[in-house]
């Protein structure tokens, strides 16, 4: 049947750029090099399933909409050692991946008609979300000759009085650029100044190689942190992520919370119980591999005289094509020629002569599939 009333059409949320390579990849007759994958190859550690397996013997009801106390509370002990802050387990929320946390946060404070601010190039799911509340997204420009950090004095003043949200992301995907925590203060600071919220997406906090992470909770209380399991315990299907937010809008996530979801998977919550209190050693080795990646891929891309912004963080590296062409006709073409990149005009326009590569993939399918990107681009010069 089709849609009776339309009103939801203006707002329905399109496929990302990156949904139409990964589609021609799914269908491929012949094995392709996947580097446009956005999480880790990695097992999660051992004891994560294995605290999951008892809890599904037992920890099966729901919980408080906000979290269990004793999830929160180690999330509280874990975030005083990373960024020695002292933060009430009040003021923490539990959701189900930082997605549905941020869609949380969009839930509680914009409404139609607002603004949000956006980096560009970004995590398309930012555009889609603020879409969904019938708002309008604002991109402000992360150039690469920047080394993708945004000036702050642009980005404030892009702030309107339509303006609720400003959306930070460090480090940053599809960039792996670290803002320097001056440039996250300035915006903090400056956007608290015009009452405005800044969400601050911190997922690939525990993935940094050079620089440090934001720690954006402790410029203002009008920030909201974004952290999760997906990317540091390589948990991204056991969705679970959490929010550091000033109390009163805890309160009114948390009620989100139970309208939308009730709680996040008790089962999962123990699993991610375990992950924060056991051994962390397999945190820094995944830290270690990505930046061996990271350091093959752009001595393999320098040898065809290609170099990429050094990507600080994350797990992704920004590939330069050759002035004029076009992101997703590149992407396409590469497919056919066995290797698969997420097109920078999926993230927006400011990247769109750049290709999203993604340094998850294994160290055999990056040299590989970067074989394969350097004859198609050797060939086409
Ligand atoms: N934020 C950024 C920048 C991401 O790249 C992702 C996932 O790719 C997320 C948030 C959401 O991750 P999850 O919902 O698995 O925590």
């Amino acid at each position: 049947m089709p849609n009776p009333t339309r009103a939801f059409a203006p707002r329905a949320p399109r496929a990302s750029g990156i949904r139409e390579i990964l589609d021609l990849v799914l269908t491929s007759p012949v094995e392709i090099d996947r580097l446009e994958i956005g999480e880790p190859g990695f097992a999660a550690p051992a004891h994560v399933a294995a605290a999951a397996a008892v809890a599904a013997r037992g920890d099966v009801r729901y919980t408080q909409s906000s979290g269990t106390l004793a999830l929160r509370t180690a999330l509280v002990d874990s975030l005083a050692l990373r960024y020695g802050a002292e933060i009430d387990p009040g003021c923490v929320v539990v959701s189900q991946g930082g997605s549905q946390g941020i869609a949380a946060v969009f839930e509680a404070l914009v409404l139609p008609g607002d603004e949000v601010l956006l980096p560009d190039p970004a995590w398309p799911n930012y555009e889609a979300m603020t879409r969904i509340r019938g708002a309008e997204p604002v991109r402000y420009p992360l150039r690469p000759e920047a080394g993708f950090v945004p000036d702050p004095e642009e980005v404030l003043a892009l702030i309107g009085p339509k303006t609720r949200i400003v959306v930070l992301n460090s480090p940053g995907n599809p960039t792996g650029a670290v803002l320097p925590r001056a440039v996250v203060r300035r915006i903090v600071e400056g956007a608290a100044e015009r009452g405005v919220m800044v969400v601050s997406d911190e997922v690939y906090d525990e993935i940094i190689f050079e620089g440090e992470p934001s720690g954006a909770h402790e410029f203002g209380d009008n920030v909201v942190s974004v952290f999760s399991f997906s990317k540091t315990y390589a948990m991204t299907g056991w969705r679970v992520g959490y929010l550091v937010m000033p109390a009163w809008l805890a309160t009114i996530v948390g009620h989100v919370q139970e309208a939308l979801i009730s709680c996040v998977s008790s089962v999962n919550q123990a699993a991610a119980l375990a992950a924060l209190t056991g051994p962390q050693d397999a945190v820094a080795t995944m830290r270690a591999a990505y930046r061996d990646r990271r350091d093959l891929a752009l001595s393999l891309l320098s040898e065809a005289d290609i170099r990429p912004r050094r990507p600080s963080g994350a797990f992704y590296l920004m590939v330069p094509l050759a002035p004029g062409v076009s992101s997703r006709d590149a992407a396409l073409e590469l497919v056919g020629r066995g290797v698969s990149f997420a097109p920078g005009s999926a993230f927006g326009s400011v990247a769109s002569d750049q290709l999203r590569m993604s340094l998850a993939s294994s160290p055999e399918t990056i040299r590989r599939g970067l074989g394969r990107f350097l004859d198609w681009y050797t060939e086409s010069q």
